[in-house]
């Protein structure tokens, strides 16, 4: 069914996502301007923007640095949003009852799956694709229990969550333990995703100790789609993050 649909889609793709790098150029710009928010210049950002030129330091701020020429290496963050906001990716595809993914990244993603299951895994997608009024919806609930701040803290504001790229799933066990939990990551299934979510072109979006370069604590379940080379290529650099990734010369 998979493999159906993205030969349906798969023209699609290209556009969608070419669409998504286009909309999300200069959207750091207009929000750097805006938000008085502390931005997380990264620890690895300001190490090469030292090495380097002074003047390219600018450019290697996380929330402004140029978009990358690939579009899956699209970068999304809190000083980062999506633009326009409100961007839908238009080629979903399902992988569960109200769970979907770009296509490529959905076929992938079930690879994966199949991957953990021949290592003794039953593995699942806690979550996928969540559109702008979905993350709306869920960011003000934090909002009305935990006030602005601490909602900030545990969510993304509507139109910058990766979840509304169709780039980013949750992975989970099939059983619900440690379901969207730090404790995912002490489980046997999940250090399999660890080590092994790269082969698929998945890396782990905000890996411990690094909320200080992502602005996440750590989501050992929180996989991003950026293709299977750039994954291989990550893994092989040493990169922690994608911040990091990003910016290495
Ligand atoms: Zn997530």
């Amino acid at each position: 069914m998979i493999a159906v649909l993205v030969l349906v889609v798969g023209g699609a793709l290209t556009a969608a996502i070419t669409m998504a790098r286009n909309n999300a150029v200069n959207a750091a710009a207009s929000q750097a301007a805006s938000s008085s928010a502390a931005s997380p210049t990264t620890k690895a950002a300001t190490e090469t923007a030292a090495a380097s030129s002074s003047s390219q330091k600018a450019d290697l701020d996380p929330a402004t640095m140029p978009e990358s020429e690939d579009p899956l290496l699209m970068l999304v963050r809190k000083d980062r949003p999506l633009k326009p906001l409100d961007f839908t990716p238009k080629n979903l595809v399902s992988l569960a009852p109200g769970k979907t993914l770009i296509a490529e990244a959905a076929t992938q993603f079930e690879k994966l799956l199949a991957g953990g299951a021949a290592a003794g895994h039953s593995l699942r997608i806690e979550s996928g694709y969540r559109s702008y009024t979905a993350q709306e919806n869920l960011f003000n609930r934090y909002v009305q229990k935990y006030g602005t701040a601490y909602a900030e803290k545990i969510s993304a504001r509507p139109g910058t969550s990766e979840h509304q790229t169709g780039l980013a799933a949750d992975i989970g066990l099939s059983n619900g333990e440690c379901s969207l939990h730090r404790c995912f990551g002490d489980t046997t299934a999940g250090q399999w995703v660890a080590q092994n979510a790269t082969d698929y072109g998945f890396i782990i979006r905000y890996p411990d100790n690094q909320a200080a370069a992502t602005g996440y604590n750590y989501e050992p379940w929180h996989l991003r789609y950026i293709g299977v080379d750039q994954a291989k290529a990550f893994a092989k650099s040493g990169a922690k993050t994608l911040e990091e990734f990003l910016t290495k010369p």
